[in-house]
């Protein structure tokens, strides 16, 4: 029986909508072997996600962090991070005050816009520790400021929105080398969202890989077919293992399923056995 497996995914610990159990159940009715939970700059949904588990489907302890770059940000991927998280812990909750600020500025500039949003309808939306503009997004709809997401971004979230502030995130090198430093797979999470050229992105895995990028997310719901192909040619090419995931959010990306994202995505054990053989090649533990 070929199985599949999912290594991004987002539950309540960060901006997703199911909880890490309710994650594992329905990766169990979606027959999935494996499933890697990615929330954003949190390890916190792990412990729940893995009792869960109970090793069926086999869990990979991940996170999603993101960092800095010239168009915006780029997303970088941890995986079989080990049980001692601390060094990751800190320097993320050091991120998430950070973030707090940010969107207390949001909600002010918002109210400056005479939209009268109170930071607790914000926390309302928001069941784990990382707080952002989803859920920002979620409580304008509630309030009846904006008729949808799209709108919620468009007018007033987004680079160039009334109420947009930027978001404080780590450097490229001192993500990739704190996920690296813990024995984590670092992998650079999906790269054709990365809003710059070929070459350009081309130029930032060659200098990441340096610092211990070692794969590429190739299949992910918004790639395309030419997407993976140019990205496992590209990965051969610079000598990186391959990893994918349908980044499932529950409700906030409804449209994505967790295993098929938005109904091709079909990522085989394989993947997961590769990407195996390859933390054995370097010594670390699976
Ligand atoms: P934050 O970390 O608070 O900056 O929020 C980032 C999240 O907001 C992303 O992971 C997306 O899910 C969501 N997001 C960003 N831009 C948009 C957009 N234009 N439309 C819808 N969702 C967006
Ligand atoms: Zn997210
Ligand atoms: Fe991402
Ligand atoms: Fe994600």
């Amino acid at each position: 029986m070929s199985r599949f497996i999912d290594l991004h995914t987002h539950t309540t610990a960060s901006d997703g909508t199911d909880t890490p159990s309710q994650l594992v159940a329905r990766a169990r009715e979606g027959n999935l072997a494996a499933l890697a939970v990615t929330d954003h700059d949190t390890t916190y949904g792990l412990a729940e996600a893995e009792r869960a588990a109970d090793g069926d489907p086999e869990l990979i302890r991940g996170c999603e962090v993101s960092v800095r770059a010239t168009f915006g940000e780029l997303h970088i991927l941890g995986l079989w991070l080990p049980p001692d998280v601390r060094l990751l812990e800190e320097r993320m909750e050091d991120l998430r005050r950070k973030r707090t600020q940010r969107n207390e500025i949001i909600v002010e500039k918002l109210n400056s816009l005479g939209i009268p949003l109170t930071y607790d309808a914000v926390l309302h939306e928001a069941q784990g520790d990382v707080v952002g503009r989803p859920h920002i997004a979620r409580a304008l709809i509630r309030g009846g400021y904006v008729p949808d997401e799209k709108v919620a971004f468009g007018r007033y979230l987004a680079s160039g929105g009334a109420a947009y502030v930027p978001k404080e995130v780590l450097e490229p090198v001192e993500g990739v080398r704190l996920l690296a430093g813990l024995g984590a797979t670092v992998a650079l999470a999906h790269p054709m969202l990365a809003r710059c050229s070929r070459p350009e992105l081309e130029g930032i895995i060659t200098a990441l890989r340096r610092e211990g990028l070692d794969a590429l997310e190739v299949w992910h719901s918004e790639h395309s077919q030419a997407d993976e192909a140019y990205l496992q040619a590209l990965a051969r090419r610079l000598e990186m293992g391959v990893t994918g995931g349908s980044d499932y959010h529950g409700g906030t990306k409804p449209k994505v399923r967790l295993g098929t994202g938005h109904g091709g995505l079909r990522i085989g054990l394989r993947v997961l056995e590769q990407l195996k053989e390859r933390r054995a090649r370097q010594g670390l533990p699976v």
